[in-house]
């Protein structure tokens, strides 16, 4: 550490104590602190980055339980980014809760990890759920897609590359990355083909199952830290998956046809009658059940890893209004702010919004196809207006519907629906 150097700075500029009155006096050429000085400083600026609500400490542990929101508070987080779904969020807050609880408990051998798995029509915000809860507990976090997962010797992704990115996001720290949320997404891609006719890759769903089991049930993997086999020569590094939180998520296309059946079959009688007639046929998907998922070609060791099953809604005209301005990162929230940014004022008027909606709902988009009408409704507008002196852009439906309907997404659409 530099000690005082031969320049005039002899004196602490926090305290003014001089080099005899301090244990250690720091110094630049133009300034000099004194170690107390800077120990605060540095206790300030933790408090201020790393507040006692942020769980991670330097080290990449979690700090014990008292940080980790109670599940009330982490579904309310959750709520500030992704609309609706409370079902979902309700049962990732307990399993999430749970999680961490068993892994700050030094005994937790007798509690069993919780991975969970979401089903839910795409673009229902299951990445967006499982990535939120990972900025809310500040820890390391990787999304893959199953699809690119093959076994060991087939072209594509080795299972491990899973976590490879769960180091690279941890910055190869691999104690922390050891304390990460991985979120596979698409796993209903690699059920086996005999009861899935939409899958036509030519290898075998179950095999590329075997293989995920071993990293998601718990144990220590070989990880070949830049991923791929590319770098044959690379080192690998060890890391243990045994307090990985393993989201899956999957459309599951077609599932309510097992739902119904079992529901069907399962219940016989009077009662089991009035039972049936509750049923609410519209929305099947939220009685998903593990015999569901065995029917439609997950293995049963798989299901077995994944004790904690919830579902997600389709996105109604309501949900996907309310996400255009709700989420604290709003599609409006962030065009706005851009628009600020030049000093000008962005107004969207209402009937614009409803409009975005109607044509995400045409294009059969979803929730996904609200940011690209969105981008292509401003492009114009974001390539003029830095340039312009206007102080204050407002996007009326005229305008809305020029740009979208000239647009070669709105051509795009138009070829689809006249296709259907
Ligand atoms: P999935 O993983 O279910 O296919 P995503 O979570 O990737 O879908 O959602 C795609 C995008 O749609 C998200 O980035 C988000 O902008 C938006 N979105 C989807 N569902 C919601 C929701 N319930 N609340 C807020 N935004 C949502």
């Amino acid at each position: 550490m530099a000690k005082k150097t031969n320049n005039h700075q002899e004196h602490c500029v926090f305290c003014g104590r001089s080099q005899d009155e301090v244990e250690l006096l720091i110094t630049t050429e133009n300034a000099a602190i004194c170690s107390d000085c800077a120990e605060a400083a540095y206790s300030a600026v933790r408090e201020v980055l790393h507040p006692a609500g942020s769980n991670i400490k330097s080290n990449g542990h979690i700090e014990g339980d008292f940080s980790l929101k109670k599940p009330r508070e982490m579904f309310d987080f959750m709520s500030q980014y992704v609309i609706g779904q409370d079902a979902a969020k309700k049962v990732l807050a307990v399993a999430v809760y749970n999680h961490y609880k068993r892994i700050e408990n030094k005994d937790h051998g007798l509690i069993e990890k919780s991975n969970i798995l979401l089903v839910g029509p795409t673009g229902t915000g299951k990445t967006l759920l499982a990535r939120t809860i990972a900025k809310m507990l500040n820890v390391p976090f990787a999304i893959v897609d199953a699809t690119i997962l093959t076994e060991a010797g087939y072209v594509g992704e080795d299972v491990e590359s899973i976590l490879t990115r769960l180091l690279q996001d941890a910055d190869y720290n691999v104690e922390k990355a050891e304390r990460g949320i991985v979120f596979i997404d698409e796993i209903d891609k690699i059920a086996r083909k005999s009861d899935n006719p939409s899958i036509t890759r030519d290898v075998s769903g179950e095999g590329v199952q075997q293989a995920l089991l071993k990293i998601i049930e718990g144990s220590i993997v070989n990880v070949p830290p830049q991923g791929g086999r590319k770098h044959p020569e690379q080192q690998m590094i060890a890391v243990n998956t045994d307090n990985i939180l393993f989201i899956c998520g999957g459309a599951f296309e077609g599932i309510e046809r097992h739902i119904a059946h079992r529901l069907n079959t399962q219940v016989v009688g009077y009662e089991a009658q009035k039972k049936r007639a509750l049923i609410d046929k519209d929305n099947m998907i939220q009685y998903v059940a593990p015999q569901d998922l065995r029917a439609y070609g997950l293995i049963p060791e798989i299901i077995g890893r994944l004790p904690v099953i919830t579902h997600l809604n389709a996105l109604d005209r309501n949900t996907l209004r309310a996400i255009l301005t709700e989420p604290k990162d709003s599609i409006v929230k962030q065009y706005t702010e851009l628009f600020r940014l030049d000093g000008i004022e962005l107004e969207i008027k209402d009937d614009v919004l409803d409009f975005i909606v109607d044509k995400a709902i045409e294009f059969k988009l979803g929730a996904r196809g609200l940011r690209s009408i969105c981008e292509t409704m401003m492009m114009d507008a974001m390539f003029e207006a830095p340039t312009s002196k206007k102080k204050k852009f407002v996007v009326d439906l005229a305008y809305a519907k020029e740009k979208v309907e000239q647009s070669a997404l709105y051509m795009a659409a138009q070829v689809v629906k006249d296709n259907d």
